[in-house]
């Protein structure tokens, strides 16, 4: 349920509505808008069905939000979200490329390439510390250390930090030393993990899991902020198709409806989709024309020496290249980069 408080409508009153909303036994969610301000009921829907909200000074009118997801849903908050990391807002005009290696390896690697994306014109650093590898043999990441590294990197360029958190008993670790958490395809529907990082107040990147339809992404966002924490940024990553041109499927069209549905930012990591660095660039210019609040983008110094996602990572060239690319692509749609 959302309720519309009337343009004149006194702070008296909306504490008097809140009130009257959680003694119901629902939560309220304040949103204030420039012209008016609303407020999201949220819990069990039926617990609001007896409320005489249109009786309730202040109050203009109520709407019944059939989707699922209420505090996600663009109903419950015409204006995009924005949120802050350090000095980076995320889902404002600028567009925001984040950028990195897809694993921190234990030599020095990460700090160059922090430099370089930076020069490039990325404003946040990528890096995973802790792997969620197909196999359990392969490279797994470096854990703390490789946390610590991340912190170093951000110490010397300035760039906030975004690593994935795989397990619940990991998130006040990777709290310590991050900016933002990620969290991956394959715990995209990790309840637990979701609720977890939805106790802490930094952002979350969210991918979309690689089956997940638009609306279960949405849900899982919904878990996370129903445990306060709003700044949820949706990433789309490709989803698993009958194709096998390409390692996934980039689902451009999810990046039109979500602008749609939903108030969070939203970002494309073109690197995963791929899997391929031939087209990432070209992924990249497809999302930014479509409306993408930023990208994901693995790079690193020497891909064939990379110790996990090689093949679809850029060198620093060619991530100069997809900035400069992406630029008049980001005008053209009223963006900046
Ligand atoms: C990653 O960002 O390196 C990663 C593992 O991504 P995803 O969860 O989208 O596969
Ligand atoms: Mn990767």
């Amino acid at each position: 349920m959302i309720i519309i408080m009337r343009p004149d409508a006194t702070e008296e009153q909306l504490e008097h509505l809140v009130d009257v909303v959680t003694q119901a036994g629902l939560q309220a969610h304040i949103s204030r808008g420039a012209e008016r301000t609303i407020v999201g009921c949220i819990g069990n829907d039926a617990l609001a069905e007896n409320i005489p909200f249109r009786a309730i000074p202040g109050v203009e009118d109520f709407v019944r939000i059939l989707k699922p997801y209420k505090l996600a849903a663009r109903e419950s908050q015409p204006e995009k979200t924005r949120i802050m990391s350090r000095d980076v807002v995320i889902g404002g005009k600028e567009i925001v490329v984040v950028a990195g290696p897809c694993s921190v390896e234990p030599n020095s690697s990460i700090f160059e390439t922090a430099r370089a994306v930076k020069a490039a014109g990325a404003k946040m650093l990528r890096g995973g510390a802790f792997k969620p590898r197909t196999s359990p043999y392969d490279f797994q990441g470096l854990g703390e250390e490789g946390l610590r590294m991340m912190a170093d990197a951000r110490e010397e360029t300035g760039l906030p930090i975004v690593t994935e958190v795989m397990d619940t008993r990991d998130v006040e670790l990777v709290y310590r030393y991050a900016d933002a958490f990620q969290i991956g395809t394959r715990n995209a529907q990790n309840f637990q993990l979701l609720r977890e990082v939805g106790k802490y107040d930094k952002p979350v990147f969210l991918k979309r899991g690689m089956s997940q339809t638009i609306k279960e992404l949405l849900m899982s966002a919904e878990y996370i902020m129903s445990q306060g924490n709003r700044e949820v940024i949706l990433v789309e990553r490709g989803i698993r198709t009958f194709e096998t041109a390409t390692r996934n499927t980039l689902d451009i069209a999810a990046v039109a409806v979500l602008q749609r549905e939903t108030h969070l930012p939203i970002f494309v990591d073109p690197s995963h989709a791929a899997g391929d660095f031939r087209y990432v660039i070209q992924l990249s210019l497809a999302s930014v024309a479509c409306g993408c609040d930023g990208l994901l983008v693995e790079v690193h110094p020497n891909p064939e020496k990379a110790m996990s996602d090689g093949a679809q990572t850029l060198r620093f060239e060619k991530f100069e290249k997809l900035i400069r690319d992406i630029r008049p692509v980001a005008e053209a749609v009223g963006r900046a980069v």
